[in-house]
């Protein structure tokens, strides 16, 4: 059992499987969990390599490789995104899992864990190509998921069209329409109202839940978003509009700043003009590999794993860290950020607004009777609000962390499912 993670190299931290184990084992050790019930809870259900052949645009053929791991069934069926991406790993996909199986049960919804991955490089495939991948993966995936075996969602360099086709190649083998088999859907097939803003508008609900326990208002808290995607983009964008100050915001290409908050909206408008953020008129370019450690009172990373590491994490000056990402801080980075006392809202807590609409959406689909978003967004603040409160309160509770605490609940309510539900055998 690992007690403390500063022992672990640079490589080992950075490993996102490494990274969930060291969480998991702490927890479960804080929680005195058997080895027997370790055993089955630290394992995936059921892991899934698929080969994708596709012909490229120009005639070639290529092979892709794709996977799904299904972490946890206990609660529910599983659930979680598709990624796109050239860095996309077994190891990488196995720990994406785990942490939907604990953000699934943070936010007790009635879901396990699963989450995929593609091994591609979206930004050089044409739409037609995409379109062949998504296909003939949801084709290869056809006997594991389903509406009530897995449901996968949009996640990075995926989206609502991805989904479509999704949805469609499953239909076309089922021989009927079966809206429920994804979430993350265009509105005029399936998609709830409020999905493409959940993830976002639950990392401002957690944001504000914590803010009352530092005393500040949105007014006077500066917020530094690294990422400008769905999650960054939308939280930065609800945010300002709910009176916070967005400071500054980096991604992969440069970094903008306005001391004074920026105009989130206009910003969105002059990337979607010219491709970038950089040369914003509404504020200044600053140096990306900087702006993560200016002084604010929240900083929100939004864009992959690993962002805050042992090597930058002292450098911090943040009091409060909403992880919008999975997996942006390592081991090692929570014990430094602990010491330094930097309020930490857990990606299985801050990010869970998501999962937590897509939940919505699959009720809705199946019962073909959809909410309107003033709805979806009470019964996601509802979840947000208690779900933040039972992390905090298990934080005092237990003297651990908030991740640690998140790791615990989670843990103690998958097991109990499982001993509920005996060993079939
Ligand atoms: N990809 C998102 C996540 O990591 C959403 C998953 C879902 O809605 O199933 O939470």
């Amino acid at each position: 059992m690992m007690t403390t993670t500063l022992s672990m190299t640079f490589e080992q931290e950075t490993n996102p499987w490494l990274a969930a184990e060291a969480r998991f084992d702490q927890a479960a050790a804080e929680l005195n969990l058997d080895d027997g019930m370790r055993k089955i809870l630290s394992m995936p259900t059921r892991e899934l390599t698929v080969y994708i052949p596709v012909q490229l645009d120009d005639g070639r053929l290529e092979v892709f490789t794709g996977y799904r791991v299904q972490h946890s069934i206990a609660r529910g069926p599983a659930k979680g995104g598709i990624r796109y991406s050239p860095q996309v790993t077994l190891d990488e996909v196995r720990a994406l899992a785990s942490w939907m199986t604990w953000k699934c049960a943070v936010v007790n919804i009635p879901f396990g864990g699963a989450k995929g991955g593609v091994v591609c490089d979206p930004h050089v495939l044409s739409d037609s190509e995409l379109e062949r991948i998504t296909r003939r993966y949801a084709a290869e995936l056809m006997d594991i998921i389903g509406p009530e075996r897995d449901i996968p969602a949009p996640d990075m360099n995926t989206n609502e069209q991805v989904m479509a086709w999704f949805m469609d190649t499953y239909s076309m083998h089922a021989r009927h329409t079966v809206t429920a088999v994804v979430t993350g859907k265009p509105m005029d097939l399936g998609g709830s109202r409020g999905r493409a803003e959940a993830t976002g508008r639950g990392c401002m609900l957690v944001t504000l839940k914590a803010l009352r326990r530092f005393g500040l208002s949105p007014e006077n808290c500066r917020v530094v978003v690294q990422g400008f995607g769905n999650v960054g983009g939308m939280a930065a964008k609800l945010m300002r509009r709910a009176g916070f100050k967005i400071v500054a915001i980096i991604e992969w290409d440069g970094a903008v700043y306005n001391p004074h908050g920026l105009d989130v909206e206009a910003l969105l408008a002059h990337r979607k003009e010219t491709g970038s953020i950089v040369d914003f008129p509404g504020g200044e370019n600053i140096d990306r590999n900087e702006a993560m450690f200016l002084e604010c009172e929240v900083l929100l990373p939004a864009a992959t794993e690993n962002a805050i590491t042992s090597e930058n994490a002292h450098r911090i000056r943040a009091k409060i860290l909403c992880e919008g990402a999975n997996g942006p801080t390592t081991p090692v980075a929570d014990e430094i950020l602990a010491e330094k006392r930097v309020f930490v809202l857990p990606d299985i807590l801050a990010n869970a607004g998501g999962v937590t609409v897509s939940y919505f959406e699959w009720v809705q689909d199946r019962q073909g009777f959809f909410w309107n978003e003033q709805l979806v967004n009470e019964r996601l603040a509802e979840i947000m609000d208690s779900s933040f409160d039972a992390v905090v309160s298990y934080a005092d509770k237990h003297r651990v962390n908030n991740r640690i605490a998140a790791y615990m609940l989670a843990l103690d309510r998958v097991a109990f499912a499982i001993k509920l539900r005996g060993i079939y055998a």
